[in-house]
């Protein structure tokens, strides 16, 4: 099966109203190319380096996720371009990428990263932390950010009844932050294996990396 093809796949299997992130980390240029030839449009990268070098050779109309653990000093590489940050998980991050956006003149959308998994190798925020985000942001809002949904990894296990709770709970927060902040119309969950589940929970943004590219090679 070609890129093309496993794309179209996808793309026949899923509502329309559900975007799908080509994540591309760690696959070369003609890979992405072969993508974008047959349509499409957003792809996720995990390292802002990567992406950075690919936002420079690709076509500018590609929107570009950073869907990895973000560090602070490195978001001003980012900040010219990046479509939407999906891992923001703290508020100093917040406060970082406002400051770059600002300096670019840009409004940067963000989703934030609950940590809904039982790996404590999976990052992101708890109930608590996204709930002083939210209120921070309804009461004494960063100017050039715009939070737009949250982004959850549910935990890598083949028990389907485990991933189902996960989504469900994310989901349940996503009603909660929705209600509060009018800017919220995104939730990201669901990868490779698990897209179907997080759909069914509620997702209308997928991650998909090696059903598109193949498995990758560290
Ligand atoms: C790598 C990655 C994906 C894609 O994983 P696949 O199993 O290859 O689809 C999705 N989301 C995040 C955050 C990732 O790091």
């Amino acid at each position: 099966m070609s890129i093309a093809d496993n794309l179209s796949t996808i793309l026949n299997e899923i509502p329309k109203d559900v975007s799908l992130v080509a994540v591309s980390k760690t696959k070369p240029i003609e890979d992405l190319q072969a993508a974008y030839d047959a349509g499409q449009r957003i792809f996720g990268e995990n390292k802002i380096q990567e992406m950075t070098t690919k936002w420079e050779v690709l076509p500018k109309d590609i929107q570009w996720h950073m869907i990895g653990n973000v560090q602070s000093n490195k978001v001003k590489y980012m900040a010219p371009y990046v479509a939407l940050i999906h891992g923001v998980d703290r508020a100093k991050l917040i406060t970082e990428i406002n400051k770059q956006a600002i300096k670019n003149d840009r409004i940067i959308d963000c989703l934030l990263q609950v940590h809904i998994a039982q790996e404590s190798t999976k990052f992101g925020l708890n109930e608590t932390e996204l709930n002083e985000i939210i209120e921070r942001q309804l009461t004494n809002p960063f100017p050039n950010i715009r939070i737009v949904g949250l982004m959850g990894m549910a935990t890598f296990t083949t028990d389907s009844n485990q991933i189902k709770q996960e989504f469900a709970f994310l989901k349940s927060l996503y009603n909660k932050s929705s209600a509060q902040l009018n800017s919220i119309n995104t939730l990201s969950m669901g990868m490779s294996g698990d897209y179907g589940l997080a759909i069914e929970a509620g997702s209308n943004m997928i991650r998909v990396g090696s059903k598109i590219f193949g498995e990758r090679n560290y």
